[in-house]
């Protein structure tokens, strides 16, 4: 069983409450299970097909999830690129995987379950692209309608396609993805529609099982570190999450150092941690290529900051620069393709190693979030453009000359 519980005051709320902030003190909410009366046989996990319900002794779902099998998802070990960065062991696990193409997948196979279970008959999130994407493909399979709000001519092309094809209502706001959180907040409190930001703690639940994955990928081990893309800093604090639940039950016996990546023109949490505030300072203009992280007031700061500290982790800023000349790395040295929010945090590795942040010993995972496919735009903007020639043999030896 499972309640939801008040991060900052402690006031306890039951699990089948609708309800996203605190009464009293208006902060987030978590999920809470009763570890100490939850047991897993040896081996029942490592039984199951590896995907996010491997692990539904943890999840809040009780009948049968919505879901498009989600999670399970390659860890690839970064061995070009680990030596030319110089660490011991750097490992890509590669959410592009996912039904949709993001991790918002394994949220959202969680989310929407709980949209049913709670007796929800419509669901919607504000996004910079992704979690549109993916609600709009779970609420398909659900039967549900969703709508979706998405901030005008800043979300990515395939995205935007994802969302439309599944059926969802797509709106664009002529303002950033913060105002359209804000309105859509707005809607579902008044008129009875599940919300579907990671605001929602039900989402965050799915994510958490990136790193129940990641730990069993490596044979059990605990990686020293865990670098993540952060945006609205929700995926952040549920790998932290989930991780504190297995070490409360004894299965594993560290954390791993949480770290968090954004872009330069969008670092409220990189500011907080560098400079020690208790709290974010918003940024009220972000701006950076990687869409998908283009956030200036994450609403999940106190998690992240909390994850980030608690686990004697830091928080690095990359520049747009950096993030797509690791984009290209990674799709021609290791084969990885990604959208370029996902490469911001094997770019972070690459600066806090540079700096000597962070130990060239380490074991260390980077979380790379979404597909290269989602965002064709940027990817054509960088590369030339093929070259159209006559089709004749000689024309095409001259062409590769
Ligand atoms: C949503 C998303 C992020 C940011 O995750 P948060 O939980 O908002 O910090 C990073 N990369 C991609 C590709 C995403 O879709
Ligand atoms: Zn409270």
């Amino acid at each position: 069983m499972h309640r939801l519980v008040c991060i900052h005051c402690g006031a306890e709320y039951p699990a089948d409450e609708v309800i996203y902030h605190c009464r009293r003190c208006s902060h987030l909410l978590a999920v809470q299970y009763d570890l100490d009366s939850i047991t897993i046989a040896p081996g029942v996990w490592e039984r199951r097909p590896i995907s996010v319900w491997r692990y539904r002794e943890l999840l809040p779902v009780s009948s049968a999830p919505v879901t498009l099998w989600e999670g399970g998802t390659p860890l690839y070990h970064l061995k070009q690129l680990g030596e030319e960065i110089g660490v011991r062991a750097l490992y890509a696990k590669h959410e592009g995987m996912n039904p949709t193409g993001s991790f918002k997948d394994r949220g959202m196979t969680v989310g929407v379950s709980m949209a049913l279970q709670l007796g929800m008959k419509s669901v919607a999130c504000a996004s910079t692209g992704n979690t549109s994407a993916s609600l709009a493909a779970y609420a398909a399979k659900a039967g549900i309608p969703a709508v979706v709000l998405l901030p005008a001519g800043n979300v990515a092309l395939g995205k935007v396609a994802q969302a439309l094809m599944h059926g969802a209502r797509v709106i664009s706001i002529r303002n950033n993805f913060d105002k359209a959180l804000e309105l859509v907040h707005e809607l579902c409190l008044s008129q009875g529609i599940y919300f579907l930001n990671s605001v929602n703690p039900y989402r965050l639940e799915g994510q958490k099982t990136i790193g129940f994955e990641v730990i069993d990928q490596l044979g059990g081990e605990v990686p020293d570190r865990m670098v993540l893309p952060v945006g609205n800093a929700g995926n952040i604090s549920a790998v932290h999450k989930g991780l504190r639940e297995l070490e409360t039950m004894g299965r594993i016996d560290r954390l791993p150092m949480m770290t968090g990546i954004q872009a330069e023109g969008s670092r409220p949490v990189v500011d907080a941690i560098q400079r020690g505030l208790p709290e974010v300072i918003p940024e009220p203009s972000p701006e950076t290529v990687a869409t998908a992280i283009r956030i200036g007031a994450p609403v999940n700061a106190e998690k992240a900051l909390t994850a980030i500290r608690a686990t004697g982790g830091t928080a690095e800023f990359v520049t747009d620069d950096e993030i797509l000349a690791m984009q290209r790395d990674l799709a021609r040295k290791e084969g990885i393709g990604v959208e370029p929010a996902s490469a911001a945090s094997v770019a972070g590795v690459k600066k806090l190693v540079g700096e000597g942040m962070i130990d060239r010993d380490e074991r260390i995972v980077c979380v790379v979030t979404g597909h290269l496919l989602k965002d064709p735009e940027t990817v054509v903007r960088q590369c030339e453009a093929p070259a159209e020639i006559d089709a004749d043999l000689q024309s095409l030896l001259s062409a590769l000359q």
